[in-house]
C-alpha cells in the first residue's frame, strides 16, 4: 500500500504551471501530485504526432522537476494499464485514500465535465482552483461581457491595457493611438523576405528521446512525422525561444505578421504559443519582455510591432478564452452558415492543385505549426467558402497544431475563421478572393491557377467561391460597413459574368462534395 496522501492534486498535459495555484496552496509533506498520460487524449483527434510528443514530453519533464522540489508524484505513462482519466485517477485514489481532490479548472469543457462526474464518483470532495495563468477570470469576462449587444474584442483589450497599465502613459495608450493594424499590414518585396532569423531548435533529450519512440510505436499513422522534433518542452527551454524571438524577430512581428511567403513557415513569428498554452510560460513574462525592449531601445523595437504582439496576449487570447467559457457547451455546435461539405481528405494529405492551401497544409504537416495569417487567411478562407461542415474543420485545426487546446482552437476557427458563431467572436467573415492571397504571398506564381482570373477552368478557384459567397449573403454582409464597399463590386458586373461566376464556384464545389 503506497503512502496516504490528504490531497490529491491532478495536474493535466496543459496545467505546466510553476505558479501552478493548486501547488502552491498545499504542502509536499502531506499532498501529493497526480499526472496521467492517456490515449484517449491522443486518438479523440487523430493530433499530430508533434503535438502529442510536445505535451507528453512537457509532462515528463515537469514531473521531474516536481520530484526534484520535494513532491511525490504518481505518474502514469501511456499503456500502463490505464485507458482513460477516469481509470487512471480511480487507481490512485484506491493508492493514495485521499480526503479530497484538488486541481486547477481545466482548459476544456469536455474533461471538465468528466472531472467532476469522476469525482462524485469517487465520493471525494473537489477543491477547483481559479487558472491564474489568465490575466482576466471567467467571471471577470462574464461581468464585462453582460448586458452587451456584440463581444468586441477591440474594446475588451483596452481595459485590460488600462486595467493592467501594459503600454500605456498615465491614462492614455503608449504613442497616442490603441491600434497600429495600419502599420502591420505589409506584404515582403518581389525578392521576399532576405535572410531570416534562424529559428531554436531544441535537441530531444534521453525523456524526449523515449517519448519519440512511445509516439512512433503507438500512432504510427497519426500525422506528422518526428525526425525533427524541436519545440521547448521545459520552462527553460521556453524562456529561451521567447529571449531569442524578442531579440531576433519582434522588430519585424509587426510589420509582416500578414506577409506569407513559400517555403518560409515561420518568418517573424513568435513561436511561443505552444509554450504559453502548456502554461511553460507566463503571459506577463512575454509581454513584459517586449514592452521593456520597447521601452529600452524603441528604434529597434516599433511600438506597432510590440503593441500587435500584446494585442495577441492581452486581447485576443485573453479574450478568446473568455468566450469559450461563456459560450460553452453549445457553443461547438454552432454552424451559422449551415454548412455541410464533408473535410476533403487532401486536408490530411496536402495533395491539392492550390498551391497556397498546398504549401501551408505541407507545412503544417510537416512541423505540427502554421503561422496565424496561413490558418487564417489561407485555410480558414477556404473552409468558409468552400462551405466546410465546421465540426470537421474545428477537429482538424485541433489535431494539427502544437498549439491547440480547445479553449483556444475553438472560438479561433469556429468564430474567427469560419464565422460558424454568426458574429459572437468576430464582426465579419474573414473572407478573401485570391487577390488578397496574390498581394500577401508569392503562393500564386507557383499555381497552376491564375489569381486574376473569377471564370473558366485556369481561374483561382477562390476568386468564383468568395463571389458567389458574396453574392449568397449579400444582405447579411451589407449590414457591415466595412463589407459595402466591396459588394459594390458586384453591381459592376452584367448576369453573364455574374452567372459563369456561380457556374465556377458550382463546379468547384460540385468537385469537393
Ligand atoms: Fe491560391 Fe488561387 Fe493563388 Fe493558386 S492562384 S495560390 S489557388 S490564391
Amino acid at each position: 500500500m503506497s503512502a496516504k496522501w490528504r490531497n490529491l492534486i491532478v495536474i493535466l498535459a496543459d496545467q505546466l504551471d510553476n505558479q501552478h495555484p493548486a501547488l502552491e496552496a498545499a504542502d509536499t509533506a502531506k499532498d501529493g501530485v497526480l499526472m496521467i498520460e492517456t490515449a484517449a487524449e491522443a486518438t479523440h483527434v487523430p493530433s499530430h504526432k508533434h503535438r502529442i510528443a510536445l505535451c507528453l514530453s512537457a509532462m515528463r519533464h515537469f514531473a521531474e522537476e516536481l520530484r526534484s522540489s520535494g513532491w511525490s508524484v504518481d505518474y502514469l505513462e501511456l499503456g500502463e494499464g490505464h485507458a482513460s482519466l477516469a481509470d487512471g485517477l480511480k487507481h490512485a485514489v484506491d493508492r493514495r485514500d485521499p480526503e479530497a481532490l484538488w486541481w486547477v479548472q481545466p482548459g476544456e469543457w469536455r474533461v471538465q465535465a468528466d472531472l467532476s462526474s469522476m469525482a462524485e464518483q469517487l465520493e471525494r470532495p473537489v477543491q477547483q482552483f481559479e487558472d491564474t495563468h489568465f490575466y482576466v477570470s471567467n467571471d471577470e469576462f462574464a461581468d464585462w461581457a453582460k448586458g452587451r449587444k456584440q463581444l468586441t474584442m477591440e474594446y475588451f483589450y483596452r481595459q485590460q491595457r488600462a486595467r493592467f497599465d501594459i503600454l500605456m502613459d498615465g491614462g492614455e495608450p503608449a504613442g497616442g493611438q490603441w491600434n497600429y493594424d495600419q502599420d502591420n499590414r505589409k506584404s515582403f518585396p518581389k525578392s521576399g523576405p532576405g535572410e531570416l532569423p534562424a529559428i531554436p531548435s531544441f535537441e530531444p533529450d534521453a525523456i524526449t528521446k523515449a517519448v519519440i519512440d512511445a509516439v512512433q510505436e503507438r500512432f504510427p499513422d497519426h500525422p506528422g512525422t518526428l525526425d525533427d522534433f524541436s519545440w521547448p518542452v521545459t520552462r527553460e527551454q521556453a524562456l529561451t525561444a521567447l529571449e531569442t524571438f524578442v531579440e531576433e524577430r519582434l522588430p519585424n512581428y509587426g510589420r509582416y505578421q500578414d506577409a506569407m511567403w513559400q517555403g518560409e513557415p515561420f518568418l517573424f513569428h513568435a513561436l511561443i504559443a505552444s509554450s504559453l498554452n502548456l502554461k511553460l510560460l507566463n503571459p506577463r513574462e512575454a509581454v513584459d519582455a517586449a514592452v521593456d525592449a520597447w521601452r529600452q531601445d524603441p528604434d529597434r523595437f516599433p511600438l506597432s510591432a510590440v503593441e500587435g504582439f500584446v494585442r495577441q496576449i492581452v486581447g485576443w487570447r485573453e479574450f478568446i478564452r473568455g468566450v469559450y467559457w461563456l459560450k460553452m457547451p453549445d457553443y461547438a455546435e454552432l454552424n451559422h452558415f449551415d454548412h455541410q461539405t464533408e473535410l476533403p481528405s487532401w486536408f490530411w494529405t496536402g495533395e491539392t492543385d492550390m498551391n497556397c492551401l498546398r504549401q501551408t497544409i505541407s507545412d503544417t504537416l510537416e512541423n505540427g505549426y502554421a503561422h496565424h495569417i496561413q490558418r487564417l487567411m489561407i485555410i480558414g478562407n477556404f473552409a468558409t467558402l468552400a462551405e466546410l461542415r465546421p465540426v470537421e474543420v474545428c477537429d482538424w485545426f485541433l489535431a494539427v497544431y502544437v498549439d491547440a487546446f480547445e479553449w483556444v482552437e475553438l472560438p479561433n476557427t469556429l468564430g474567427m475563421a469560419l464565422h460558424g458563431d454568426g458574429g459572437i467572436v468576430g464582426s465579419k467573415p474573414y473572407v478573401a478572393s485570391g487577390a488578397y492571397i496574390n498581394r500577401m504571398s508569392n503562393y500564386c506564381g507557383e499555381c497552376q491557377f491564375k489569381p486574376s482570373k473569377r471564370t473558366g477552368d485556369d481561374a483561382c478557384p477562390f476568386n468564383a467561391l468568395y463571389w458567389s459567397f458574396l453574392m449568397k449573403h449579400r444582405d447579411a454582409l451589407g449590414r457591415s460597413p466595412r463589407m459595402r464597399m466591396v459588394l459594390k463590386n458586384l453591381d459592376r458586373w452584367d448576369n453573364e459574368e455574374l452567372n459563369a461566376i456561380q457556374a465556377r464556384a458550382a463546379k468547384i464545389h460540385g468537385a469537393l462534395s
